[in-house]
């Protein structure tokens, strides 16, 4: 056993690693970690027969890390502990929640897993209008409680990704055209440090680190636990759902209709338009889904736009919040375990030319690849509220998107990565022309990992957050998939 981890430690980084696991007499990571720990803190090596238990989840199969290890803590100081010893020995780690973030590279690591899920509590202060979150707690843990008691906050449209790690890279849902995005609801955060202190961030404490936070979140530390302020319930909670199938031959209309929106999108409606293939009928189609935090009355005027388009089917829904929140999991959305990458742009129009061309294209791929499983989701949110903002106050660069484009390339197996890697590349580099950005504008939280620093974080950012990176986290022990160099 204390070979395997001489090799991990030694591949990593040197020598260190030799000496403390000899001077600890330590073989196994229970015996270098567990004297520090609560006994409440979980710890398994790979082979362990409860290492599934312990290890955090993992959304895609695409790029799984390698990891020797997992360690689930109890406590933060556990997990204090878990950072100093890790970091004292070299040993590279991933703290994660819910494991929604795959990243190219991230295959190549070779590490322990640190698994945040016993930070899952959720704390309402109605009196104050607050929600105070652990590492642990994921959308829909937010999305319930809030319901609950009457109030409401901009989360991600779906339940299963981790409340934290959403927020750390911006935070994008159907409520940002009502109030801007997940950092923007964020107080302050508690945060375990490289060196394994806990700190606060906020604007009257370590303002800069939590400047940083706010976009660029995962270069830093581990946020423990995030307090946001919140909202009183928008419509008693209900929203208008409606979802439109268009056929192939409509799909220049939807997106002339689209256009219309551009720069001039209603606060409270918010919609996405998928393009997908139905091997049945082996057609490309669009499905519009389109939510409106109102009444089916005040919604009708925007229905009556896109019914104006010939949808094959429409179907209108008013329901809870939480209900239309919760079909991500019944939907498919949330399904662990399929081969999954995405590609991602920021836009801040709608070229219509650019999207037909698009269509033409992913529907040429279709029928060219059978096995292919991919679609292509173009999402618009109002950015009028994002905008009020001003963008030096946050790491997050691109407060000006108002259409965020993602794939989400699925395939069963890896015989036709070669061409969907090179088709999506294509794909994202022809949409960049035509996106009203000079340079690209890519959402880190929905990156494929290639695009780099300046991309994710903005070439203005990178002196500063380069700064901060040497004052917090010299060595580079967080942000493995998200370079700042
Ligand atoms: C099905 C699905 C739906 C999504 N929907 C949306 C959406 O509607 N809106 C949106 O904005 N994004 C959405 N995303 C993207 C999502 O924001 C990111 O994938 C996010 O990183 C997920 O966080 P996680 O905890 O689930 O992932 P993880 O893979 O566990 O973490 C992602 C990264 O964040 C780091 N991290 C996680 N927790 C912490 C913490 N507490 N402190 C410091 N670093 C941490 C990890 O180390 C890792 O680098 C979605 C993703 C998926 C797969």
């Amino acid at each position: 056993m204390l070979s395997r981890f001489l090799v991990l430690a030694s591949v990593a980084h040197s020598m260190v690693a030799h000496s403390y696991f000899t001077s600890q007499n330590a073989s196994t990571l229970e015996e270098l970690y567990g004297p520090a720990v609560s006994p409440d803190t979980e710890i398994a090596e790979s082979t362990d027969a409860n290492f599934s238990t312990v290890v955090g989840p993992r959304w895609s199969a695409w790029e799984a890390p390698h990891w020797s290890g997992a360690i689930k803590p109890a406590s933060v100081h556990d997990l204090q502990e878990v950072v100093k010893i890790s970091v004292a020995n070299q040993i590279p780690f991933i703290a994660t929640n819910r494991g929604h973030g795959p990243k190219l590279g991230q295959g190549q690591f070779t590490g322990i897993n640190i698994n945040l899920a016993s930070f899952n509590t959720v704390t309402l202060d109605t009196a104050n209008n607050l929600v105070t979150v652990g590492a642990g707690v994921k959308l829909w843990d937010i999305q319930t409680t809030l319901y609950d008691a009457g109030k409401e906050i901009q989360t991600g449209n779906s339940v299963c990704p981790g409340a934290i790690g959403v927020t750390i890279g911006g935070g994008i849902g159907m409520m940002t055209g009502m109030y801007g995005l997940m950092i923007d609801a964020l107080q302050s955060a508690r945060i375990v440090t490289a060196k394994g202190n806990v700190v606060t961030a906020s604007p009257l404490e370590n303002e800069e680190l939590f400047w940083a936070i706010r976009g660029a979140g995962v270069n830093f530390g581990i946020v423990t636990e995030a307090t946001y302020g919140i909202h009183e319930q928008t419509n008693g909670g209900n929203v208008t759902a409606v979802t439109f199938v268009y056929a192939a031959p409509s799909n220049r209309s939807i997106w002339e209709l689209l256009a219309t929106f551009d720069g001039d999108q209603p606060e409270k409606l918010s919609f996405q338009a998928v393009i997908e293939y139905d091997r049945s009928s082996n057609s490309s189609e669009v499905i519009v889904q389109f939510w409106y935090f109102g009444p089916v009355t005040e919604a009708q005027p925007y229905i009556d736009l896109f019914t104006a388009v010939g949808p094959i089917v429409a179907s209108i829904d008013y329901l809870r919040q939480t209900d239309l929140y919760y079909e991500s999991q019944t939907s498919g959305v949330c399904d662990e375990g399929h081969i999954v990458s995405a590609r991602t742009l920021g836009f801040n129009r709608t070229d219509v030319a650019s999207y037909e061309a698009h269509f033409a294209d992913m529907t040429a791929f279709y029928q060219a690849n059978p096995d292919f499983q991919g679609i292509s989701v173009f999402q618009y949110y109002s950015n009028r509220v994002t905008l009020q903002t001003p963008t030096s106050e946050t790491a997050f660069p691109w407060r000006d998107i108002q259409v965020w484009w993602l794939t989400q390339d699925r395939y069963p197996d890896s015989s036709i990565e070669p061409q969907v890697d090179e088709f999506m590349a294509g794909q994202r580099a022809n949409l960049q022309v035509t996106s009203g950005f000079s340079t690209p504008h890519v959402y880190f939280n929905y990156a494929f990992g290639d695009e780099g620093p300046a991309a994710w974080y903005s070439e203005a950012n990178l002196p500063k957050l380069r700064e901060l990176k040497a004052k917090w986290d010299p060595d580079y022990v967080f942000g493995n998939g998200a370079p700042l160099y």
